[in-house]
């Protein structure tokens, strides 16, 4: 299988342009077409010589996966089953809603973690994405949206992203880089299960990514029924503290109520309790999207609004996530389980 330009920085551009006979700074040239302009047609890259495409194109791919599936909910959410070369299915979500469009992205083809609530964490991890087809999502989510691009970007498909830390990271960096898409950090939310080492690792890369905490459980018991991989929520907390010292940017605690399970008042006082001293912490609560065989219910709508009650009482800055794309089946991971069963990921577009 030929390489792919995408997911190489710069330096690893210039050795694939001087390989083809091109001059050092052609990289640069190649980048702004392949990243900023989102090009993916060699003859459109009219600034570089026929030769030079011609050697590229040779010797190099471009997109290794396609999509196979697409679902709209028909309220903004459109939802595309992506097909990698070895046959495994990711996820990648665009949401429009008012001025924002945000694509929600995958780092890894299932997921180790294991999330009780969840689809992916149901199958285990197959394997982690590399930094060019985490960066490929970006190109099937355009080909929806174009000629618009996105405002958001929200690393909370499948996987565990600080698990696929330097992918993740390598992926990010072009994202964020002036030479490539030149997409603003503190446009982009990394959304973790907690895992404390790779949080502090993150605040030390000198980037202004949000960062979101899936928290779940007001207690280490309650959490770990949930999160079997539970690093320790005293360890969470004290890892969130340090990435809001080094970055200066909110965290936000993601919270999934379950249908009697943690969506009870005393359960809201507690989770008020754990994060209002908390810098500029923000909460949000997503009710429960029921996984089939998961033996875990929604909250009721009543329940919802009383523990948002309790925490908007305690002072703590509180959201809901409407439950966009339900029909879509926007938990993560139920795309590709439903493709997965159905065995249409089969079909091979890019070769
Ligand atoms: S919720 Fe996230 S971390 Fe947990 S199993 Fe699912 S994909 Fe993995």
């Amino acid at each position: 299988m030929k390489q792919s330009l995408i997911g190489m920085n710069l330096d690893e551009l210039r050795e694939a342009v001087t390989a083809c006979g091109g001059k050092p700074f052609q990289a640069g040239q190649l980048a702004q077409w392949l990243y900023a302009k989102r090009e993916l047609n060699f003859d459109a890259m009219t600034n570089l010589s026929k030769e030079l495409r011609a050697k590229l194109a040779e010797n190099y791919s471009l997109l290794t996966s396609s999509v196979i599936a697409r679902e709209d909910s028909g309220e903004g959410t459109t939802k595309l089953g992506i097909r990698l070369h070895d046959g495994l299915v990711v996820e990648a979500v665009l949401m429009r809603e008012d001025e924002r469009t945000t694509a929600c992205i995958s780092t890894q083809a299932g997921c180790a973690m294991g999330c009780r609530f969840c689809a992916s964490g149901q199958l285990g991890l197959k394997r982690h994405l590399t930094a060019g087809e985490i960066l490929e999502e970006f190109y099937h989510l355009y080909e929806v949206m174009k000629p618009d691009w996105l405002t958001n970007v929200v690393v909370m498909g499948m996987g565990e992203p600080l698990h696929n830390f330097d992918n993740l990271l390598k992926a990010l960096t072009i994202l964020n880089a002036d030479w490539a898409f030149n997409f603003g950090a503190r446009r982009v939310t990394v959304s973790t299960v907690g895992l404390p080492k790779r949080i502090r690792e993150l605040a030390e890369q000198g980037f202004q990514f949000n960062l979101a905490i899936s928290l779940h459980g007001v207690d280490d018991e309650s959490r770990s029924a949930l999160i079997p991989t539970n690093a320790g929520l005293a360890e969470i907390l004290d890892a969130a503290k340090y990435y809001f010292e080094k970055t200066r940017r909110e965290v936000t605690f993601e919270y999934t109520l379950v249908g009697g399970k943690n969506d009870d008042i005393a359960t809201a006082e507690k989770l008020a309790a754990l994060v209002k001293d908390f810098p500029r912490a923000n909460v949000n609560l997503i009710p429960m999207n029921p996984v089939e065989g998961s033996g875990l219910d929604a909250p009721s709508t009543e329940a919802v609004n009383a523990f948002t009650e309790v925490l908007q009482k305690a002072g703590v800055n509180v959201h809901v996530r409407r439950r966009r794309g339900r029909r879509v089946q926007a938990a993560c991971g139920q795309l590709r389980l439903k493709l997965e069963s159905a065995s249409v990921g089969t079909t091979d577009e890019h070769g």
